[in-house]
């Protein structure tokens, strides 16, 4: 496994933002806890949602007084092709979980067990690329949770048993909706829904400087609407739904752009084939533009296009909680999200987006928006006050604060 290094972060630079009650909490339930060891444990240091929330909870973890590490396992690309399978049939993709498949897991795992939980008091290891290391390392007598990201309330039963077959080794599990637990065995279960930190480059106030070298990066036109999705390439993001959702608002909206933003994670080998396929269903179309990572699409072009864009668009057909959400609502901008998973968590119909079951919905929805100014507005404070109180950083500090208490009480 490989220890990530992290940047800092102190709790101190986010009392101007978050209620003093909390703060207080924080710090109370801290003092609490200080000195615990804590150990956290994922697939991928960059891309996609769990690495963008343990950059900054790690290091607030520090910053508080508990003595926390973050690792990542090693795997191969065969290992990571199989946990993308895992993952979709765990979102409730036919599939079939064969020998040869347990086998490369279990391999890979067994490679991975080069850790020792008994010097931690805590290990959160998230979601299940990792999920059978607990069966072959050390536990000593730390205190272990299963931290699912994926919403595996409808999932393939076999996969979902082969997860299963492991939860006797921990002692609680975490899940962004209680439900997603569904057929777990899991003797304590808490809710805590994933956040954003409003510090990071990817959600703090830009400067004018910062926002005229994005738009030259993200190549638009700010004198033109925009909309944007920015996901993983992946098909439960519904990308060719965006582009149809885009064409249709495109015949009463000539001027429209569309910006397709998605990163290539390293443990996401399906990616490149989905971002092939979009690129030949966009098309001639310049209006549209598909930007990656690779395009040096970073944290501050990402925030950038959250926050110049009318409307985010975040048109998921499953989805665990979808941080992008948070991120666009965050800063002012009202999102038409699909009505899965913890999307309907974030966004309240009408008040700070719309909630959507089709292309079609998307469409009406995404032209009344473009349309009304004032209403843009309107939704997008509402948007920003409903993510303060329950979808910052701090907020998830706070809870996996309690849960550690809980965990070694
Ligand atoms: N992200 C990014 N650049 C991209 C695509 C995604 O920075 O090109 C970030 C996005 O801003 C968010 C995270 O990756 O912070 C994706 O998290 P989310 O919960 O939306 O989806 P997941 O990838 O975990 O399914």
């Amino acid at each position: 496994m490989l220890k990530v290094h992290t940047g800092s972060r102190s709790i101190k630079d986010y009392t101007g933002i978050i209620p003093h009650a909390e703060f207080e909490k924080i710090l109370s339930l801290s003092n609490k806890l200080k000195g615990l060891k804590v150990l956290h444990i994922n697939a991928t240091a960059f891309g996609g949602g769990v690495a963008e929330i343990l950059h900054t909870l790690v290091p607030l973890m520090n910053d508080v007084g508990l003595s926390a590490d973050w690792k990542v396992i090693e795997g191969t690309q065969e290992f990571f092709e199989l946990t993308k399978r895992m993952h979709n049939a765990l979102q409730g993709k036919e599939d079939d979980l064969t020998e040869k498949d347990i086998e490369l897991f279990m391999n890979i795992t067994r490679k991975n067990s080069d850790v020792n939980f008994g010097e931690y008091d805590v290990v959160v290891i998230h979601d299940p690329q990792p999920v059978a290391i607990p069966a072959v390392a050390n536990k000593g007598s730390a205190k272990l949770a299963w931290r699912c990201h994926i919403d595996t309330s409808t999932p393939n039963k076999k996969f979902m048993a082969f997860i299963n077959s492991f939860m006797k080794h921990y002692d609680a599990g975490i899940f962004t909706l209680k439900r997603y637990a569904g057929q777990l065995s899991i003797e304590r279960l808490y809710e805590i829904p994933p956040s954003i930190d409003p510090l990071s480059d990817k959600n703090r106030e830009l400067t004018q400087e910062e926002l005229k070298k994005s738009i030259e990066k993200l190549k638009i036109d700010p004198n033109r609407p925009v909309i944007t999705q920015v996901s993983r390439f992946d098909p439960w993001k519904d990308p060719k739904g965006v582009v149809d959702t885009y064409r249709n608002l495109k015949k009463n909206h000539p001027e429209l752009q569309l910006l397709l933003i998605g990163s290539m994670a390293t443990d996401d080998p399906e990616g490149w084939e989905i971002y092939e396929d979009l690129l030949r269903y966009v098309g001639m179309d310049y209006d549209i533009k598909v930007l990656t990572n690779l395009n040096s699409i970073g944290n501050i072009e990402v925030n950038a296009a959250q926050k110049l864009s009318q409307v985010v668009l975040q048109k998921s057909l499953r989805e665990g909680f979808a941080l992008t959400v948070s991120e666009a609502l965050w800063k002012g901008t009202p999102v038409v999200g699909g009505n899965v998973g913890g999307i309907p968590l974030q966004i309240i119909q009408g008040v700070n987006g719309y909630l959507v079951n089709s292309v079609e919905e998307a469409t009406k929805y995404t032209d009344m928006l473009l349309k009304d100014p004032i209403l843009r507005e309107k939704m997008g404070n509402k948007g920003k006050e409903i993510v303060r109180n329950k979808f910052l950083i701090t907020r998830h500090l706070k809870d996996y604060l309690e849960l550690f208490r809980d965990l070694v009480r």
